[in-house]
């Protein structure tokens, strides 16, 4: 999966410290952000030094522009804190943040969707919801806190769950309705306040396809930061009628496909492929 690093790991620890010049600077404008595509078709991300060299009519949102967000392989990244606009050094462009998926830059787009996330829990914390004071950045953990009357805010993350429901040898396999992306998915949804996450599982399969599903085994989770999520995996067994009732406003396709012949691929990236594979290799988590 995407936060599957070939070593170490993303070091998310928070830290009131100052940017260098050779730390990344990942800059965002809109939907977009700024990088570089090399020759070979690798990602890279620009350096603080060269941000600053071209930052001088970017928008930016309070004095200090470049906060830190983690560290990863000995190195430090800061996110810009404003909008990055034009950027000098044409061999650097913006692309989309969500349609990044480089197999060869797998860290980076982590990177990427890690720093989206904070950066849109930054964006729309810079006022206090309670009373509209300017908020300010804690010295000491992640976290903005209103001056005037005390609100502290911290990231948001929000639950999801990705649910394979199985019946033997078939898996219950969707498509999205209304949306770009055609590939076949699982069963998903947030869960809701007042829910345990297993009741979530229940609700969705029940909203989306109409059926019953026993047997939770949770699987593994992921981050998904490009939607600000966690996302929970499960495996289900299907408890009675697999007579499938779709949810049309939410999805296109529902189908019963066998472990022999599973329409998907999966590419290192997400939960979602990566437990379909499983099932296909027949390693899903089993009942005791
Ligand atoms: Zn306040």
């Amino acid at each position: 999966m995407l936060q599957d690093l070939e070593f170490g790991r993303l070091e998310n620890e928070f830290r009131n410290i100052a940017p260098q010049k050779e730390d990344i600077a990942v800059c965002f404008s809109g939907n977009q952000v700024l990088l570089r595509r090399n020759e070979d078709n690798t990602l890279e991300l620009p350096r603080v030094a060269q941000v600053e060299n071209w930052a001088n009519n970017w928008e930016r949102w309070q004095g200090e522009p470049l906060r830190y967000v983690f560290r990863l392989h000995g190195v430090n990244y800061f996110l810009w804190m404003g909008k990055a606009e034009v950027c000098e050094d044409t061999s650097f462009c913006f692309e989309m943040v969500r349609g990044l998926r480089q197999t060869m830059s797998k860290s980076v787009c982590y990177c990427v969707m890690t720093a989206w996330h904070l950066y849109n829990w930054y964006r729309t914390n810079r006022f206090c919801g309670n009373c509209a004071t300017p908020t300010v950045h804690d010295e000491k953990e992640r976290m903005v806190r209103c001056p005037n009357c005390g609100n502290m805010i911290f990231p948001r993350i929000s639950p999801a769950v990705i649910v394979a429901v199985t019946d033997g040898d078939r898996l219950l396999m969707t498509k999205y309705a209304g949306r770009g992306y055609t590939h076949y998915a699982l069963v998903a949804g947030f869960t809701e306040i007042g829910e345990t996450v297993e009741q979530t599982v229940q609700r969705e399969v029940m909203e989306e396809v109409g059926l019953r599903v026993k047997n939770l085994r949770y699987y593994k989770s992921q981050p998904w930061g490009i939607d600000g999520n966690v996302l929970m995996g499960f495996y289900c067994d299907l408890d009675g009628s697999d007579a499938i009732h779709l949810d049309e406003t939410e999805l296109a396709v529902g189908e019963w496909h066998h472990r022999d012949a599973l329409p998907s691929e999966d590419d290192g990236y997400s939960l979602t492929r990566e437990m379909i594979r499983v099932f296909g290799e027949g390693r899903e988590p089993k009942l005791n």
